[in-house]
């Protein structure tokens, strides 16, 4: 595999982009390479600089569910193209974008668009502290919520990948309403909620944790919270920027048969362009200005192009509905994964849902962010370039959950598996 290209870009990004990349965990730097520069995607596959080809598990960290360059995306996009990108005046597509997401999603009566995951996480806390009146949140250690400042403690991805969940320019004070509790430990949410009685605004979230690496809720866990939210007067809110439309075309909540109070969308819901969305109980989506008085506004919001990529890729999903198609995949591939460290000898853990998975290397079931952390990390990273070489592209770093599309092929599984099994061998 020659990457003299990519090297070259890198070298040249570095001298004016901070670290020579726009999101942390993409330089590559926790399996200690240096990242590739990707010229273009087709369905399942994206091409390097230097016209190396990969199966893609990334899909740019989950928004391509359908693939690159869908045709139906890209004509649609197309369309929108040339009548305007931006009017920052009211479009009809914000409306069939919105409705699309309400009938999807049940809990979901109200939504505004945004332009990213970290931007929805940020309005739905102001809407859950200004409708309390409350200013305490509790999250779970591990789950990621975007670059947002009071939710950048003992957060996931990137900067669990790069050791900094405490990021300097957090001022203590901006984090001093942050609660923390423990993922599928219901215990210590009630904990929480016992010594702050009347004072939290909000529970949040990844109903299905992706930023940790993938782990799913125990039995009861997130039927715990909503129990619990209701006895307290807390809101729910479930971060399914990565999960919704994801796991299922109604997310994790319909999965799972919890209503949150509030929901914050990205990812598919762009369908690779940006857009963030939040919603949820009419009585609470009614407090957002012009509506209500917690103010939350965007130049770009709504912005007809990122809306029409999030409409063509929903009215595929819709269409197809594959996500039974793509959990069996995903399972196959997990089964695959098991099979071959067992034979190497490798301890390893799995998990998938819908077109989600992840494995870690790690003797013992990973629960929560203290086991993902315990599991390792070394490994992985051998283990990573591995699989690059062999053209498989996997997401950077082990605290990272895997994507697949609905263009990934048999074969392109099959290839999977096989170097799976190889790698594993070399590691
Ligand atoms: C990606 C992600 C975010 C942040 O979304 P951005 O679009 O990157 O700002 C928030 N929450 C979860 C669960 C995510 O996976």
């Amino acid at each position: 595999m020659q990457i003299t290209q990519s090297t070259q870009l890198f070298s040249r990004a570095q001298q004016k982009i901070p670290g020579g990349v726009n999101s942390p965990v993409r330089a590559f730097k926790s399996v200690k390479m240096t990242p590739l520069f990707i010229s273009h995607g087709s369905g399942s596959k994206i091409y390097d600089v230097d016209g190396n080809e990969y199966i893609d598990y990334v899909g740019s960290w989950g928004p391509m569910i359908l693939g690159h360059a869908h045709p139906d995306v890209v004509s649609k996009l197309e369309e929108t193209l040339r009548n305007g990108t931006s009017f920052g005046a009211p479009t009809e597509g914000e409306i069939t974008l919105a409705e699309m997401v309400c009938e999807a999603v049940q809990s979901v009566e109200m939504l505004r668009l945004v332009n990213s995951g970290s931007e929805a996480a940020m309005a739905a806390l102001r809407v859950a502290r200004g409708y309390t009146g409350r200013d305490k949140i509790v999250k779970f250690e591990g789950c990621y919520h975007g670059s947002v400042d009071p939710l950048l403690v003992k957060a996931g991805s990137g900067a669990m990948t790069l050791g900094i969940p405490d990021s300097p320019g957090v001022p203590a004070s901006f984090v001093e309403h942050t609660l923390q509790a423990k993922f599928n430990d219901l215990e210590s949410v009630i904990k929480l909620a016992e010594e702050n009685s009347q004072e939290i605004a909000a529970v949040i979230l990844e109903p299905v944790a992706g930023n940790m690496g993938m782990i799913t809720p125990e039995h009861g866990f997130l039927k715990g919270l909503r129990d619990l939210c209701d006895r307290e007067g807390i809101l729910l809110v479930f971060d399914e920027v990565m999960s919704g439309f994801r796991v299922d075309y109604g997310g994790a909540q319909t999965l799972f048969g919890i209503v949150p109070d509030l929901s914050i969308f990205g990812k598919v819901i762009g369908g690779g362009l940006p857009v963030g969305a939040f919603g949820g109980r009419q009585d609470i989506m009614l407090c957002v200005a012009p509506a209500g008085p917690v103010y939350q506004a965007g130049t770009l919001s709504g912005n007809p192009l990122a809306v029409a990529g999030g409409l063509a890729t929903l009215s595929v999903l819709k269409e197809q509905n594959p996500y039974a198609d793509l959990g069996q995949k995903t399972s196959w591939l997990c089964a695959e994964f098991r099979a071959a460290a067992e034979s190497a000898g490798v301890p390893i853990q799995t998990q998938s849902m819908g077109g989600m998975f992840g494995f870690f290397f790690s003797e013992n079931p990973v629960r929560n962010y203290q086991d993902a952390l315990n599991s390792d990390v070394d490994r992985f990273a051998g283990f990573f370039s591995k699989m690059l070489r062999q053209g498989i592209y996997l997401a950077p770093s082990a605290f990272e959950s895997l994507f697949i599309s609905t263009e990934h092929s048999e074969e392109d599984l099959e290839r999977t598996a096989a170097a799976f099994r190889e790698a594993l061998h070399a590691v």
